[in-house]
């Protein structure tokens, strides 16, 4: 990783999410962010309130095994308050998308909040290609919990996974 001439310091950014599964619409956001900072940690969260489909341990391997290929991406899990989690691993940067205006009032909200927790995190909004724009994690269970094919909308470790559960 590429250090800051003057500072010495790599330019850390966290990509959090359920990822409940990793979908295409993820990767993309994933892609984007590798050309933008040194490193990015795609930050799992670990809720079981939100009683996700996959448990984290499950979301982390399809994840892992979808950004194998990219040198500066890695995979943690976090629960609790996402501004402590990055402070712990040092990155001021959050990287969050924007697929459509009605992602928009949350993100918002959720941004003004975490500044306020922490003021030194700054939130970036990435929009993916137009094809993803309509993809989410819970249209691909639905689709794939139907019978309905996903092969274009899920990296091909998640597919596995999700044929695998349907077995
Ligand atoms: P959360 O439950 O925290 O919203 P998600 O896994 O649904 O977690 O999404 C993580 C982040 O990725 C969010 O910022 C969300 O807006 C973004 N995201 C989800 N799906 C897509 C997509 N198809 N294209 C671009 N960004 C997406």
């Amino acid at each position: 990783m590429k250090k800051n001439r003057k500072t010495g310091l790599k330019k850390i950014a966290v990509y959090a999410g359920s990822f409940d599964p990793l979908t295409n619409g993820h990767l993309d956001i994933i892609k984007r962010a590798v050309k933008l900072f040194d490193g990015i940690i795609v930050a799992v969260v670990d809720n079981p309130n939100k009683k996700p489909m996959f448990t984290y341990g499950q979301r982390m391997e399809m994840i892992s095994a979808s950004i194998s290929k990219m040198k500066t991406v890695s995979v943690m899990h976090f629960n609790g308050l996402l501004v402590y989690f990055m402070k712990k691993v040092g990155a001021i940067v959050l990287v969050r998308g924007l697929r459509e205006i009605s992602d928009f009032e949350y993100e918002f909200q959720m941004a003004l909040m975490n500044r306020k927790l922490n003021s030194s995190v700054e939130t970036v909004f990435l929009m993916p290609a137009e094809k993803y724009t309509y993809l989410s994690s819970s249209v691909v269970k639905e689709v794939a919990g139907l019978g309905g094919k996903v092969k274009d909308l899920v990296p091909q470790h998640v597919l596995a996974y999700l044929q695998k559960i349907k077995k």
